[in-house]
C-alpha cells in the first residue's frame, strides 16, 4: 500500500495507472475508519483495479464552535485497517496541501443545501462540495463511493457531479449499523455509555416509521408523530428534526410513498447524530 501526502505525487502514481488502463475506485473519508467506511472500500475493491482512500478532516465543512479540533483522528490505525481491506493508496494530505492560503473560491451548493442538515449547519455543504470537488479533480476516479448514511451529502454530490459535468460515476452503499441498530459513525466515540444506549432511539424511531408505513400508515404527520413519541421517551436525546422526504431534492412529503426517506438528526449530549432509512427496505 502506498501512503501519499501530496497532490503531485498522487497524480504521478494515478497517471501511470490510467496509462496502463487501470480502473480507479475512490473512497473519500475523514478517517477514524469503521466498518461503514470499510464496506465502501470493499465495494471499490470488488469493482476496480486501483483503490484510493483519502483521509482528510475538512476544515471547510465545520463551523466555528463545531468539533473540528476534537474530531477523532488515528491515521496509523486507519492505515492498518485500509491495508487489511486491500486499499492500494492512502491519500492523507496536510491541510496546507488541500488549502494553500488564500482560499479564493468555493463550490456553492444549491437550494437542497438549505434544508435539514444545512439549516442547522449553514455553509456545511458548501464546505463538503468544495472538498469533494477538489478530491475528484485530484484523483479523477472512474467511480467514487459514498454512504447512504449521509443522504443529504449524497444528494448534493450527485447534483454537483451532474451540474458541473464531472466524469466520475457515483456508487452509494447502504448504511452499516451496530448490532443494536445505531448507524456507525466516527462520532459515536464521543458517547458516554448512557448516551450510547440512548442513541438507539434514532434508528428505533426510523424503524418505527418504516414498520408503520408497511402496515398502511401513509400519512407523514402521523408517521413522524410516532417517531417523535419514541424519541421523547429518551431524555438524553434531543431531536433537531424528524422528517419524511422525497429522494430527489429531499422535500418533505404529505403522503409517504415507497422510496421516500425517513430522516432524523438529534443531539445526544453535545454529540450530533444523523440517520435515515428508505421506505421500504
Ligand atoms: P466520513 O468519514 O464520516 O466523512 O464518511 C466517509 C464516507 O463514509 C461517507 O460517504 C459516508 O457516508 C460513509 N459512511 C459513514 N458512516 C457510514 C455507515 N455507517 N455506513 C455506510 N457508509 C458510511
Amino acid at each position: 500500500m502506498d501512503d501519499i501526502a501530496t497532490i503531485a505525487a498522487l497524480r504521478t502514481r494515478l497517471d501511470a495507472d490510467r496509462a496502463a488502463g487501470r480502473r480507479i475506485g475512490f473512497v473519500p473519508t475523514m478517517g477514524f475508519l469503521h466498518e461503514g467506511h470499510l464496506r465502501l472500500v470493499d465495494a471499490a475493491r470488488a469493482a476496480n483495479d486501483v483503490v484510493v482512500l483519502s483521509v482528510f478532516v475538512n476544515p471547510l465543512q465545520f463551523a466555528p464552535g463545531e468539533d473540528f479540533e476534537r474530531y477523532p483522528r488515528n491515521i496509523d490505525r486507519d492505515r492498518t485497517l485500509a491495508q487489511a481491506r486491500g486499499v492500494d493508496v492512502v491519500f492523507a494530505p496536510p491541510r496546507e496541501e488541500m488549502y494553500p492560503e488564500p482560499i479564493e473560491l468555493r463550490v456553492m451548493a444549491g437550494s437542497t443545501a438549505s434544508l435539514w442538515e444545512g439549516a442547522v449547519r449553514p455553509g456545511h455543504f458548501d464546505g463538503v462540495l468544495t472538498v469533494v470537488a477538489k478530491l475528484l479533480n485530484i484523483v479523477e476516479p472512474d467511480v467514487a463511493y459514498f454512504g447512504q448514511k449521509d443522504i443529504q451529502q449524497v444528494t448534493l454530490v450527485r447534483a454537483m457531479v451532474r451540474d458541473l459535468n464531472m466524469r466520475t460515476a457515483l456508487h452509494v452503499m447502504p448504511t452499516v449499523r451496530e448490532t443494536d441498530g445505531l448507524a456507525m459513525s466516527s462520532r459515536n466515540v464521543y458517547l458516554t455509555p448512557p448516551q450510547r444506549s440512548a442513541a438507539r432511539a434514532l434508528s428505533q424511531s426510523l424503524q418505527a416509521i418504516v414498520v408503520a408505513w408497511r402496515n398502511g400508515e401513509h400519512n407523514t404527520a402521523a408517521l413522524i408523530e410516532r417517531a417523535q413519541s419514541l424519541v421523547a421517551a429518551e431524555p438524553l436525546v434531543t431531536p433537531d428534526y424528524i422528517a419524511v422526504v422525497e429522494p430527489q431534492r429531499l422535500h418533505a412529503t404529505d403522503r409517504a410513498e415507497r422510496g421516500n426517506i425517513a430522516m432524523i438528526a438529534a443531539r445526544v449530549g453535545t454529540t450530533r447524530l444523523i440517520d435515515n432509512m428508505i421506505l421500504d427496505e
